[in-house]
């Protein structure tokens, strides 16, 4: 296909304005789904997906659209994941593109991710082309929107396209901005190979299916390639183009194209987004800029409800890891819990989705414990330990000092929730560095605040305090010296290492307490009374007590109904199946769960 009939482009917004849904109707608008087979979201191939609505894979597709002008254009809209954790996929996609199609929802105007997307866009020197979307909705104000598109981000807008995704209303203005906005690609088809990563996906049947966008050269079947990063090399066996129901084969694709490969690749670890796929035998001399291994931000323990499930659980990890270069995980072992593994993701939704996945796609019951960010510890020796588990935190006596990780927090919200925002920011140890009004009622805050307080509730905390309007963006800024403590929890004198935590020291007095409190009304009375207590080295912090109570289950059984006391008993041994022994104290694996979701 010639260079100058081809359009990259990808569309970007903040969540639910309606990305997926234009995407879909872009795809029915260039035939490229038979009706029929036509579901919401082609997009979003994962259940998961479907149902959050949001994209955790980037998907591209190769589409054809004949333009008012006559001419057969040649479309690949690559789909970007929708959520914070996964930025950097979304910056690799946008790389594979010259344009992006901005899509504002009317109802709502420029958002946090609004700002952010289109930030990391322009940093890609990507030509923006505005829609502004939902139309339909009485509550749109296409023009108050514009407005803001035009002020705060500095993009003319006032004559972009007005449609509604759900309704398919306006959407050839959209495709032909496309083709007239957005640049034809360029480069070299007979230069070196040098072809972007920007996702790849594993198949059981073929390996793993590398996307991939050729800036120069030419990539073809029976090709020896080198993944300039890792080094590994493989014989493509199959390339072609990707088409939303079954991929098209082809010999060769040239500078300027979007396509797949497959060469029998066995995991995704080969093949990092971002990565560059060069000729094994005429190598491009530099790789393209940008790479940067996948970095876990937030860690936990994930251990089977039923212990003798261990293996079925490592299966499973192996299975979505294949699929995910950015999900890492480790076997660990608790007194607690048992045997399982300390699994480390790109940020809190990452978390909750690859738990979601375990449970529903594999059927496992997990218990989870709290999550936790790493810590760098330096000892008095000199050594820096880098702590992902309360349980190998150093000994304070060895502890020359701590550091953790801060985070550079960008907040945009209407200025009248300002006053409710601040307070839960300092709060959170947030140090406020400045507020800038983007136009004459939207507020950008900005603050550096530790990691660690963000990744449990902050988000929803927002939402609850902004009645839904504000909304948060975040990136590692560094570390730094903190004072921090690691507190473990005793029940009837005995440590429990899976309900250990560290915190700041100014957090860890009410932490502890709730903590305390909680396991107090979720352990039953046993035969005798159990201390709960909460300490920092050997020095009690927080203490309950679970007063002690004589249970029998027979007891109110008088006489002889013995089918019902057949029940009583089943049912209790049913019961204890589901009991943790920690140290002498039965506590039920509800219990666990319920302490463990403290925040
Ligand atoms: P994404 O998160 O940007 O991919 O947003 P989606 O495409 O998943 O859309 C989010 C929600 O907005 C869904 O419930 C859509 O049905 C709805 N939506 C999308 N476009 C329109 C539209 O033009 N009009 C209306 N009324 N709803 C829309
Ligand atoms: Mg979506």
């Amino acid at each position: 296909f010639d260079q100058s009939h081809i359009r990259n482009f990808s569309i970007i917004a903040h969540i639910d304005h309606g990305k997926s849904t234009l995407a879909d109707r872009l795809l029915e608008k260039c035939d490229a789904v038979p009706q029929r087979e036509m579901e919401n979201q082609l997009l979003d191939n994962m259940d998961l997906e479907r149902e959050r609505g949001i994209t955790i894979k980037s998907r591209a597709v190769h589409l054809f659209y004949k333009a008012k002008d006559g001419e057969i254009y040649a479309l690949n809209l690559i789909d970007t994941p929708g959520h914070v954790d996964f930025n950097y996929e979304v910056s690799r996609s946008l790389a594979a593109c010259e344009g992006a199609v901005l899509v504002v929802d009317a109802t709502q105007g420029v958002e946090a991710q609004t700002l952010a997307n289109t930030y990391l866009a322009l940093d890609h020197d990507l030509e923006i082309l505005p829609v502004f979307n939902k139309i339909d909705l009485p509550a749109a104000d296409p023009l108050k929107a514009k407005q803001e598109v035009e002020d705060i981000i500095g993009l003319p807008a006032l004559d972009a396209p007005e449609i509604s995704a759900k309704n398919g209303v306006n959407i050839d203005a959209v495709l032909e901005d496309i083709v007239a906005g957005v640049p034809a690609p360029s480069g070299d088809p007979n230069a070196p190979l040098q072809a972007l990563v920007f996702d790849s996906q594993y198949d059981p049947y073929v390996g793993v299916v590398v996307y991939f966008r050729i800036r120069q050269g030419t990539l073809r079947r029976g090709q020896t390639i080198r993944l300039m990063a890792t080094g590994a090399q493989y014989t493509i066996l199959e390339c072609g183009y990707l088409k939303p129901l079954g991929n098209e084969p082809t010999d060769a694709l040239q500078a300027g194209e979007v396509g797949y490969f497959t060469a029998s690749i066995k995991t995704v670890k080969d093949t990092q987004v971002g990565d560059t796929v060069t000729d094994a035998e005429n190598p491009a001399s530099e790789p393209l800029p940008g790479y940067r291994p996948a970095q876990s931000m937030v860690y936990c323990g994930i251990y089977t409800e039923d212990g003798s499930k261990y293996p079925d659980l490592r299966d499973a990890l192996e299975k979505l890891q294949l699929n995910d270069a950015s999900l890492t995980f480790e076997p660990e072992s608790s007194v607690a819990l048992g045997f399982g593994f300390r699994c480390g993701f790109l940020g809190m939704l990452h978390m909750e989705i690859i738990q979601e996945r375990l449970e529903r796609e594999f059927n496992l019951d997990l218990v989870t414990t709290l999550p936790s960010v790493i810590y760098h510890v330096y000892k008095t020796d000199g050594t820096l330990v880098k702590v992902d588990n309360p349980h190998n935190y150093p000994d304070p006596a060895v502890i020359e000092h701590a550091e953790e990780p801060y985070v550079k927090v960008s907040i945009i919200t209407p200025n009248e929730y300002v006053g409710n925002i601040m307070p839960m920011c300092q709060d959170r140890r947030g140090e406020f560095k400045d507020m800038q009004y983007l136009d004459t009622h939207l507020v950008e805050l900005h603050y550096q605040m530790p990691l660690n307080e963000i990744i449990y509730d902050f988000f929803d905390t927002l939402k609850a305090n902004t009645k839904g309007y504000a909304s948060l963006d975040y990136e590692l800024s560094g570390y730094r010296p903190s004072d921090l403590v690691k507190v473990d929890l005793l029940l009837n004198g005995d440590g429990v290492d899976a309900l250990s935590f560290i915190a700041h020291k100014d957090k860890a007095y009410p932490r502890a307490r709730r903590l305390c409190e909680k396991l107090k009304d979720n352990i039953p009375r046993q035969l005798f009374e159990v201390p709960i207590q909460a300490a920092i080295g050997g020095r009690i912090i927080a203490r309950e007590t679970v007063k002690a109570m004589r249970k029998d289950v027979l007891a109110k059984c008088y006489g002889g109904d013995i089918t019902r006391k057949k029940k009583l008993l089943e049912k209790q041994k049913e019961g204890k199946k589901k009991m943790r022994n920690l140290g002498t104290v039965q506590v039920p694996t509800e219990a666990f769960m319920a302490v463990l979701k403290l925040d």
